[in-house]
């Protein structure tokens, strides 16, 4: 199945020169939501994955289903003020400012193996943050997934060197 039919352009979304790419046209469709959370699980099945930490708000809808199909627990990595019980925080550069990621202080385990899934690997600014928050805890991330990586001008594989990166579409970025 080509995947990539299935997500959806947004231009000009959440602010002018943005090409969003939607995947809530991917996941509303049965087989092709099916086959994405397939592929991934497939690739990481013998790699005794204990944790799947996903990242708020689309991250959730693989993660869940990905984690259970991996016999795997899930966790949850949310934007600050939403967690909760005690948290650990993560601050990334943006083009103009900066982000904030947080997970709870006890949703890892010294020495466990942990996936972080995503939907989209842009410059990967969120997604270091996600393997900072894993190793202050104490984790190994043995994987990090996306649906679609945006390649070309961005480079986000760059801010993540050392760390086995799966993606199921490239897309080239459109300036
Ligand atoms: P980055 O930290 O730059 O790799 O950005 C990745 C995060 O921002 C992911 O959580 C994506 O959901 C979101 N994101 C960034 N750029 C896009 C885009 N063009 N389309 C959809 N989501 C995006």
């Amino acid at each position: 199945m080509d995947l990539e039919k299935h997500i959806r352009n947004v231009p000009d979304f959440p602010k002018p020169g943005i090409q969003f790419k939607d995947v809530t046209t991917l996941c509303k469709n049965y087989s092709a939501f099916k086959e994405s959370c397939d592929k991934i699980i497939k690739h990481y099945k013998k790699k005794g994955i204990e944790k799947v930490a996903a990242i708020e708000a689309r991250g959730y809808v693989w993660g869940g289903v990905i984690a259970y199909q991996l016999g795997a627990g899930f966790i949850l990595m949310r934007k600050p003020g939403k967690l909760p019980a005690n948290t650990i925080i993560e601050t990334y550069e943006l083009e103009y400012g900066t982000d904030s990621i947080e997970m709870h202080s006890d949703a890892i385990e010294k020495g466990e193996k942990v996936l972080i899934f995503d939907d989209l690997l842009a410059t990967g600014g969120t997604a270091k943050a996600a393997c900072n928050l894993v190793e202050k805890s104490g984790g190994t991330v043995e994987g990090i997934a996306f649906i679609i990586e945006l390649t070309g001008s961005l480079h986000g594989r760059d801010k993540l060197k050392g760390y086995d990166i799966f993606t199921l579409l490239e897309i080239p970025v459109e300036e």
